[in-house]
């Protein structure tokens, strides 16, 4: 099947063969990947390549540590201000959608979370400049969604916030493109969409911003303690790292992230060129602020949906159901969505314009 779940979502066909050639034994030792102490050489090797294939991908400058952590993007959410808001007790968030909401809110349990920006005038369909942006001189940091899941908005663009740092959750757009990793604070990924399966959260941070945290911090989740720990404090999620490191050998091979930029826009361009040309399909979100990995659609008449949907499904094509809070559709296009599945898609999608329209 063409699988275009939001995430978890499809995972390159050959690593998923790999992992499945290594299930039982790994590279001889005998035992599965999934048995292995976490300090043990063997697993100490597959850390060691997956962080630096990590670093490497995405260029990571050297006064930043690479954290493999627990709790996803919705830990994150808390994890964030437990480690940043210290500094000053203020935060600013740029809300632009559903992630983006529930960032704010959840850092208000911590300190003095505000909106700086927001997309609400738009219904959530574009990214609010950064000219309108209010930003407070004493945030600790400003948050921002890079993309978010649920309306497919994304900043095709980096905010500059001066000297308060910038944190992003990249949870579903990391690794779909080269990002310029010296303009954030703090980068922050669940791993199930571009990167493997749930279960670990890629965290990236400037080292000046380690030692802040608030003494209610827990342990496990205070950024200082994992680095100086090499993500080791606790038992790391070990299987699902492990599987990252195979998707990052992957993107290596397929030639890095920007081979996977110029095959998203062009997948991407696929739907969208399709989309504006129909009379029965729309997408809202502003031209400029399109997502390339989470495309939304409406039909013309609603009472079609579920018809679409069982269409698809019946040709291969799966969950392509929108996000409950807006409806509609939404193809979610990550990586390893090969184009054909957005052919595919597009194909289908004009069979049901001439049968319907
Ligand atoms: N942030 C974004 C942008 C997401 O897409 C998601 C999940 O889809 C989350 C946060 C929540 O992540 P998790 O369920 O891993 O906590």
């Amino acid at each position: 099947v063409f699988n275009f779940s939001p995430g978890p979502a499809t995972l390159p066909e050959a690593v998923l063969r790999r992992a499945a050639d290594e299930m039982l034994d790994w590279h001889g030792c005998g035992m599965s990947v999934m048995e292995m102490s976490h300090r043990g050489k063997d697993f100490m090797s597959i850390f060691a390549e997956t962080e630096s294939l990590a670093r490497e991908l995405l260029a990571v400058p050297a006064n930043y540590k690479v954290l493999f952590m627990q709790g996803g993007a919705l830990g994150e959410n808390a994890i964030v201000p437990m480690n940043l808001i210290g500094r000053t007790g203020k935060a600013d968030y740029v809300v632009t959608g559903d992630w983006s909401k529930k960032s704010l809110k959840e850092a208000g349990k911590y300190g003095a979370a505000r909106i700086a920006a927001s997309g609400d005038a738009s219904n959530f369909t574009a990214i609010p400049k950064q000219s309108e942006w209010k930003l407070d001189p004493a945030a600790s940091y400003v948050h921002i969604c890079s993309n978010e899941t649920i309306g497919g908005v994304e900043y095709h663009w980096t905010p500059d916030t001066g000297s308060t740092p910038l944190v992003a959750d990249m949870s579903s757009n990391i690794m779909s493109r080269p990002i310029d990793v010296s303009r954030y604070g703090v980068i922050y990924a669940g791993a199930q969409k571009n990167m493997g399966p749930s279960g670990v959260t890629l965290v990236i941070v400037r080292d000046d911003l380690l030692g802040h945290a608030l003494p209610i911090t827990p342990s496990a989740f205070n950024y200082q303690v994992q680095a100086e720990n090499e993500s080791m404090y606790n038992t790391p999620p070990t299987y699902a790292i492990y599987i990252a490191g195979l998707v990052y050998q992957h993107i290596k091979a397929s030639g890095g992230l920007a081979a996977m930029e110029k095959h998203n826009a062009q997948k991407a361009a696929l739907l969208y060129d399709f989309l504006d040309e129909s009379r029965f399909f729309t997408n809202k979100v502003a031209k400029a602020d399109r997502s390339l990995m989470n495309v939304t659609f409406w039909l013309k008449d609603a009472a079609l949906d579920d018809e679409f949907v069982k269409g698809a499904q019946a040709r291969g094509m799966v969950q392509l159901k929108g996000h409950r809070s807006v409806g509609g559709m939404r193809a979610s296009i990550y990586n390893a969505m090969p184009a054909e599945g957005v052919k595919a898609l597009v194909a289908y999608m004009k069979d049901f314009e001439a049968r319907h329209a």
